[in-house]
């Protein structure tokens, strides 16, 4: 094995990180994130709205019918009014008609609420729907600027990628291989050269008792630093 062989691709992966790292953070996400939202949150309110003004209509329609009813009523007491003599009737039937006079006032009462609230309403779904076009617009623009520099980092990636490829062909297998074990179990770099005495992974200094047993062991897997694991290229 040839852990120097190792070192190109240790670069490599800790630059696939870095770009990974930077995908996953760029400031773009957020704003098409927000973008969207202010979107959906203008469509759903519009529907929100068209939907109680359907409502608003149709309660409209239920008040005008029950108001046709009670006028129809009306009529029949009014004519049975004209023909009843006894008093006690005549109060009776005058009863009822102050009734019906008083429950129709309460009809068009409800239907003057709903009217007004279906204008509000209707102003309010104007104003939502002057609004949407440019919420579109700033959606789509952020999306679009997301694509962009996700375009560049994901180019960027697929270089370094290509790039890993062609240095994990130059090494031996079997050393890619105890580079790959060693990666996975460690969150620093999985290899690094001895530099002035120190882990070029860690930093931490090594003795030059640690440092003669390293070199014995070189390109072995017992070629570690003691204090972080990562293979030494010595
Ligand atoms: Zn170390």
């Amino acid at each position: 094995m040839d852990f120097r062989a190792l070192l190109p691709i240790q670069a490599v992966d800790q630059r696939i990180a870095q770009l990974q790292h930077k995908r996953a953070q760029l400031p773009e996400h957020a704003a098409a994130a927000s973008a969207q939202r202010a979107l959906d949150a203008a469509r759903a309110e519009a529907k929100r709205l068209s939907k109680r003004q359907g409502d608003i209509t149709g309660e409209i329609d239920k008040l005008e019918m029950q108001g046709k009813d009670l006028d129809a009523k009306k009529k029949k007491y009014e004519t049975q009014l004209k023909n009843v003599v006894v008093m006690r009737e005549v109060e009776a039937l005058q009863h009822e008609i102050s009734t019906i006079n008083a429950q129709h006032s309460s009809l068009d009462d409800s239907e003057l609420a709903l009217i007004t609230e279906g204008e509000t309403l209707e102003a309010s779904l104007a104003t939502l729907n002057a609004s949407t076009p440019g919420l579109e617009a700033a959606a789509a623009q952020a999306a679009s600027a997301l694509a962009a520099v996700l375009e560049v980092v994901d180019r960027d990636l697929a270089a370094a990628g290509d790039e890993r490829e062609k240095f994990v062909a130059m090494a031996d297998a079997a050393a890619v291989d105890l580079y790959e074990s060693t990666r996975k179990r460690l969150t620093g770099p999985a290899v690094a050269e001895l530099q002035k005495g120190a882990c070029g992974g860690c930093r931490t200094p090594i003795t030059a008792k640690e440092q003669t047993e390293i070199k014995k062991a070189a390109n072995t897997t017992d070629a570690r630093c003691p204090y972080c694991g990562c293979l030494l290229a010595v």
